[in-house]
């Protein structure tokens, strides 16, 4: 058998060129401990056969480690072929999915790039398709081309994850809160918690810029450990202060969710601050509830019987089928912003939305609308039988202390 590195040294010298296409089976440790091992190892076989069927003449398929694999392809000079040989890889493993597995959604992602152009070596090059790989940063069914460029923001992003490891160890993350207000009534009735990472020198950071590189490092546990703790801490707190009871939401993100002992933790963080569960809601969007849908069912429900309350989030902006609303037993529905922002003069997001409340009405689910910025949507949406609104009309994300002003200046005006 030839190796990688005798392969490479071919394509120098005979001018003939490959194509390394690495992948790697999606969330495949969540399938692992949901579906037992016996399943993972069959994905895994079955994964190895469908590599075979795209070998071709000179070419080689291995399984680099757990649950990543290599294939080797010969260069005819099309640009395509990575492309749409990782496309048909991924179109039977998810008819695998189907036809073995019942409910398990499997998908893969893919890097890849080309031997000898792309590296000094074999395993530079096939280094440089891992790096490709990693650059989609987690994103399912991913297939990702390397480009010398990615170096740059590869590197950008160690740093970056550096940083941010120093940050948590610094306290520099704090949760900032923004109201959400009863539509009838005018009152605070929840606040969300948003993380946001405070420099030293008072530069704030919004979580879209660091979140996303925390989820591919192990540091999005701990993040969300102090979110969950600090949300519950607050709460309770400004009961103990004498303030009105009100929901506290935090994100959770995918990886968050799937833990296997997510219900351990949200109780010891509740049992740890004496907050009543009912006082605290988690927040999920649709692509990860419906990413598995049977085992987050079994997650949500966990959640459930712990007497916590169950938000879908950005609703609409997914896969949004109302279907999903007869399966999920969530208890709050949060209609996306991008139907909020022109609905006083867009038709269809008006219809979208008035239906949706009403469907979610009818299974007990009550709504709330993001971002309203102007009275003219909060009445259409108070029309339309919204219940709570959130959004910089009422106020914009805030520190602890700000929102406890906020708590003042909502009692006076709504006694
Ligand atoms: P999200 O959960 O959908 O949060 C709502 C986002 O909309 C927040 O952005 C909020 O500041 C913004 N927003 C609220 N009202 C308005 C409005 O009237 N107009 C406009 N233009 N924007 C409004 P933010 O704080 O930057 O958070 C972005 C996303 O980051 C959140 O989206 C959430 O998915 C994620 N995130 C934030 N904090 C956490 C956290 O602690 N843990 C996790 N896992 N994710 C978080
Ligand atoms: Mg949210
Ligand atoms: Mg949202």
């Amino acid at each position: 058998m030839v190796s990688g590195q005798e392969t490479y040294e071919c394509s120098k010298l005979l001018n003939y060129s490959y194509w390394i296409i690495v992948l790697d089976i999606d969330r495949f440790h969540i399938i692992n401990d949901t579906s037992g091992y016996a399943n993972g190892n069959s994905i895994l076989k079955n994964f190895a056969h469908i590599l075979y069927k795209f070998v071709t003449p000179g070419g080689l398929a291995a399984r680099i480690s757990g649950d990543n694999f290599a294939l080797v392809l010969r260069d005819y000079g099309d640009d395509e072929l990575p492309i749409r040989t990782a496309r048909s890889i991924q179109e039977e493993f998810a008819k695998l999915a189907v036809d073995e597995f019942g409910s398990i959604s499997l998908t893969c992602s893919a890097g890849f790039s080309k031997m000898p152009d792309d590296g000094s070596s074999f395993l530079d090059v096939m280094e440089h398709a891992e790096f490709a790989l990693k650059s989609a940063n987690g994103t399912n069914g991913s297939i990702c081309g390397y480009e010398p460029s990615m170096h740059d923001s590869i590197i950008g992003n160690t740093e970056l994850e550096k940083a941010l490891a120093l940050a948590i160890d610094n306290n520099e993350l704090q949760l900032f809160y923004q109201p959400k207000i009863d539509l009838k009534t005018g009152k605070i009735m929840g606040v969300e918690a948003l993380i946001r990472w405070i420099k030293p020198d008072g530069t704030i950071i919004k979580p879209d810029a660091f979140l996303p590189i925390a989820e591919s490092s192990h540091l999005i546990g701990k993040i969300s450990e102090f979110v969950l703790s600090e949300g519950c801490r607050q709460n309770k707190m400004w009961q103990i202060m004498g303030y009105p009871n009100i929901v506290m939401s935090i994100n959770f993100t995918s990886s968050d969710f799937y833990q296997n002992d997510l219900k351990d933790k949200v109780l010891d963080a509740l049992a740890k601050t004496g907050l009543d569960p009912k006082w605290l809601e988690v927040e999920l969007t649709e692509t990860l509830a419906l990413s598995d849908i049977d085992y987050a069912v079994g997650q949500m429900n966990k959640l459930r019987e712990l007497g916590v309350k169950l938000a879908m989030d950005d609703f609409g902006t997914g896969y949004s089928s109302l279907s999903y609303l007869q399966i999920l037993p969530i208890t709050l529905l949060k209609l996306d912003r991008s139907f909020i922002t022109d609905i006083e003069h867009d038709n269809i997001a008006y219809e979208i939305v008035s239906a949706v409340i009403r469907i979610a009405k009818s299974k007990k689910i009550e709504t709330i609308a993001e971002g309203i910025e102007n009275p003219a949507q909060e009445d259409i949406l108070r029309k339309a039988g919204c219940n709570y609104g959130q959004g910089y009309l009422y106020g914009k994300p805030m520190p602890a202390e700000k929102l406890e002003e906020f708590f003042e200046k909502n009692a006076k005006a709504h006694r």
